[in-house]
């Protein structure tokens, strides 16, 4: 049984339930770990409140916490198939995306360590005999909860900014996918982090997840989920003022204008939503086309949706995987249902695979509708699975007004060879994270987050590291002397 990480030390939950954590390729339980409550997390809040004010951590120069994420990053980089594999049973996403994963996290650990000896105060010319200057500092003690769809990328996107600022952090990994998370930990613990620097608590959302939130002694709350969900945690965050960082859900719309060039734009029309499954927030849930060429270019998108491998991550060959879940797979395919009803098109997919091989999990085949309408729910809501929806346009105007036509605004795409109209519907685009030509490149460098219902905040690069520090005015008299403010005495 897999335990949680608490000052320290391995714990069982305080209540000693487990879970069974299951391989969504075929059902069957992989291992079991421990199932934490709000008994656990308690414990965790305090070991990382008292690192943080009291223990060791608070002493540690910016250079030694950054040679701290480096020793990780270099131990991640010899074990890259070993976690690649693991997050592949885990979380069924095919191997070579885990593995890109498992890249993107040492990435992001040695962005940071970077990122943490870089000048961060400023100093001020005011009037008078002073200096001001400004300090930054770190949060404090915070809060990270994180969804099953990339779960070693989203916690180490989280952990290795807060810790580069001196911060000290409990996190929960979702409730399917913690392994690969437990691992890390595993490096961690020998990597000599003081106790109570780094937590890893496990457990239901509503429970230990809602906990992390509630608490006072926790500065900042990071998550990454539902919309719904990051809803529920701005209120309970407001009872205690904290501070809160936001990754929600998306319905970006993938705009692909007639003069763009024809293979690039069907090959990432694919690559937008049946990567990771479509359970990817920022993914080109909604293709707008240009109705010119709306002949040429469905025929060609349904035929290689139609072509796309879909079984095992683990099996060779395989590019796309199970959903994450039973559960999962249900709302998918009942948003399916309701696309039907609403009496849009299915033009390809649409159903659960029955193939022998992979009956036992929870595969659905790339599913594709048209003839849709803006108010449709399948237009409107996050399906967060393999099902793409066609919308269409004759102006770009028409285009603008489509894209932005839902709740959502996390990302989005313009195929174009017109330069200038691309950068005119991108500028006009409310959304936080964009493409010219190409979907779905992100890099560690840059802001990553939504307008709109897609979140607040921003993760990733300097933008993403400013949200862990906090910021202190200083000043100093250069010349002290009495301010006379009240009488004017002198001795
Ligand atoms: P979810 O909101 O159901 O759960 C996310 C995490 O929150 C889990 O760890 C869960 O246990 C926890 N949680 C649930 N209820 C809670 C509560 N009341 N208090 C505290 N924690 C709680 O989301 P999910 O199904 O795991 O992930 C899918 C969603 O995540 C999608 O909407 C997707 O778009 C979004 N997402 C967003 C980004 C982004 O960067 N914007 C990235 C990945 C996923």
């Amino acid at each position: 049984m897999e335990k949680m990480f608490i000052n320290g030390k391995w714990l069982h939950s305080v209540n000693r339930e487990t879970r069974d954590i299951t391989n969504p390729a075929n059902g069957e339980v992989i291992t079991n770990v421990a199932d934490g409550s709000e008994e656990d997390v308690k414990l965790a809040i305090n070991a990382a409140r008292s690192a943080f004010d009291k223990g060791e951590w608070t002493e540690t120069s910016a250079r030694s916490r950054a040679d701290l994420l480096y020793k990780v990053a270099d131990k991640l980089t010899n074990r890259v198939e070993e976690f690649a594999k693991l997050e592949t049973l885990n979380n069924g996403k095919p191997y070579r995306e885990a593995e890109y994963d498992i890249q993107d996290a040492i990435n992001q650990l040695q962005y940071f360590a970077g990122l943490a000896t870089k000048p961060k105060g400023q100093t001020f010319d005011v009037p008078e005999d002073m200096q001001s200057m400004v300090v930054r500092e770190p949060v404090g003690v915070v809060g990270q909860i994180i969804p099953w769809n990339y779960p070693l990328v989203m916690a180490v996107q989280k952990i290795a900014p807060a810790i580069a600022a001196g911060c000290t952090i409990v996190i929960k990994p979702a409730e399917h996918t913690p392994l690969t998370l437990i691992k890390l930990f595993e490096i961690f613990d020998e990597s000599g982090f003081p106790p109570g620097v780094v937590n890893l608590v496990l457990g239901p959302g509503a429970t230990v997840g809602a906990e992390l939130v509630r608490n006072p002694k926790v500065d900042k709350v990071a998550f990454t989920g539902g919309t719904e969900t990051g809803i529920r945690i701005m209120k309970s965050a407001a009872e205690t003022i904290k501070k809160v960082g936001l990754e929600l859900g998306g319905k970006s719309p993938n705009i692909v204008f007639a003069d763009a060039d024809f293979e690039t734009a069907v090959d990432h029309a694919l690559y937008a939503i049946f990567s990771n499954q479509g359970q990817v927030c920022s993914a080109g849930s909604r293709l707008l086309l240009e109705k010119s060429i709306y002949d040429k270019f469905v025929p060609e998108l349904v035929r290689r949706a139609q072509k796309i491998k879909v079984g095992p991550g683990l099996m060779e060959g395989t590019e796309m995987g199970p959903l994450i879940s039973e559960n999962h797979m249900n709302r998918v395919l009942n948003y399916i249902d309701i696309g039907k009803n609403e009496g849009a098109t299915l033009l390809c997919g649409g159903y659960k695979l029955e193939d022998e091989e992979l009956s036992r999990g929870y595969f659905i085949a790339p599913t594709i509708f048209t003839d849709t309408t803006p108010e449709m729910r399948i237009v409107q809501e996050e399906i967060f699975g393999p099902v793409l929806v066609i919308q269409t346009f004759e102006t770009e105007e028409e285009a603008i007004t489509l894209a932005n036509g839902t709740k959502y605004g996390l990302a989005g795409a313009v195929f174009t060879a017109d330069g200038s109209k691309a950068l005119r519907v991108i500028r006009k685009l409310r959304a936080g994270i964009t493409w010219i030509n190409t979907y779905h490149n992100t890099y560690n460098e840059a802001p990553w987050s939504g307008y709109k219902q897609s979140g607040i905040g921003r993760e990733l690069g300097t933008y993403g590291f400013e949200e862990y520090l906090e910021t202190k005015q200083i000043n100093i008299s250069i010349r002290p002397k009495p301010s006379h403010w009240f009488g004017n005495e002198t001795s």
